[in-house]
């Protein structure tokens, strides 16, 4: 049988480079596409092509004939101190949305079997978010819409863009919405870091009696997936005929962020406090609505965050080893 081939763009990205191993590991054929190479881990991609996906000719030269699905993760994102401070707003929309474009037209013309588009738990409503205890992240919830940053309006754009294209075109696009992947390979400093990295790059540079910043109060909650989880839920859905989503893949095992920082304080075996200071937090609660998921894909969670929490601590207490 020939092996199904497959594009990747953001290929260089968390989520991208671990997608494009578990591809390969699948049998697949696979070109990767990003702006830069991958930070932590060489690709295993067949192919790698590095350009900017903002420009057309370049995204007319990454998509051509026979490719079976094109996995869209590229966009411009980070954790709450890239997105909610709104110093970003303006590049992240027309960045992210000029790529979204791209692809579908690109998509369209070379008759792409499949393309799977990573939006995210960003765009379901502020207001149903307000209660820390019980967030409303179920799919039909997202209207009428208000999310509380621009990158989650956009990331609603493109999903509406990619809908259109499916019931227009007849292409075949499925919709995932994201709610904080985290694992090895994460992006643990410089800015665009999302919290379980950040938490456990200060946990592992912290000294004994040290206290660890946590923006905001601590008590705003959050779900968070490990990376296998996530892929394997990819998988499931690209595999599905006949369901399009939009569809939540995310944990529900909801935490509050000091809780998750005495988590990772307890993993390093460190004597630590936490203070809180201020900072851009975004909502004040969000978790996965799995219903739909377990319903259509058969597929639950199998890493509890303790055990992900501890594969991503000793990832990046090792990364930190290594710049010594
Ligand atoms: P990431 O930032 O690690 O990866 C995105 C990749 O896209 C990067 O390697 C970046 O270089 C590339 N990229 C950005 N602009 C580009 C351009 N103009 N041309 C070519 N490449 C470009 O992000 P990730 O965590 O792997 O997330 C992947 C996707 O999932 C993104 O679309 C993100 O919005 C979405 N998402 C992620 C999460 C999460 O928790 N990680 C949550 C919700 C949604």
């Amino acid at each position: 049988m020939k092996n199904k081939k497959a594009i990747i763009f953001g290929a260089a990205g968390f989520i991208g480079n671990h997608l494009v191993a578990r591809l390969k590991a699948e049998g697949y054929w696979v070109r990767g596409v990003d702006l830069v190479s991958p930070k932590y881990q060489l690709s295993e991609a067949d192919e790698f092509l590095l350009g900017d996906l903002r420009d057309a000719s370049f995204v007319a030269s990454c998509i051509t004939e026979g490719i079976d699905e094109l996995y869209q993760l590229a966009a411009d994102m980070g954790g709450a101190g890239y997105v909610f401070t709104g110093e970003n707003d303006a590049n992240i929309m027309h960045n992210s949305a000029l790529i979204n474009l791209h692809s579908l037209e690109l998509a369209l013309k070379w008759k792409v079997k499949k393309i799977f588009f990573a939006s995210s738990a960003c765009i379901y409503p502020k207001h149903n978010q307000e209660d820390a205890l019980a967030p409303i992240c179920a799919e039909d919830s997202a209207y009428p819409a208000m999310p509380d940053s621009e990158y989650g309006w956009e990331k609603l754009f493109s999903e509406r863009l990619y809908e259109a294209y499916r019931k227009n075109y007849g292409l075949v696009c499925k919709i995932a919405r994201f709610h904080n992947i985290y694992g090895p390979q994460s992006v643990y400093e410089g800015g665009k870091e999302k919290a379980p990295a950040a938490i456990c790059r200060k946990v592992a540079l912290a000294k004994e009696g040290e206290q660890i910043e946590v923006w905001g109060t601590g008590q705003q909650t959050r779900s968070f997936l490990f990376i296998e989880d996530c892929l394997d839920a990819i998988r499931l859905f690209m595999d599905k005929d006949g369901f399009y989503g939009p569809i939540n893949i995310g944990s529900t095992e909801m935490i509050s962020i000091n809780d998750l920082t005495k988590m990772v304080i307890a993993l390093s075996g460190k004597s630590l406090g936490i203070k809180n200071i201020a900072g851009p937090v975004g909502v004040n609660g969000r978790s996965s609505d799995n219903a739909l998921i377990e319903r259509e894909l058969k597929w639950s969670t199998q890493y509890q965050l303790a055990k992900g929490m501890q594969v991503l601590y000793h990832w990046i207490e090792d990364q930190l080893n290594k710049q010594k």
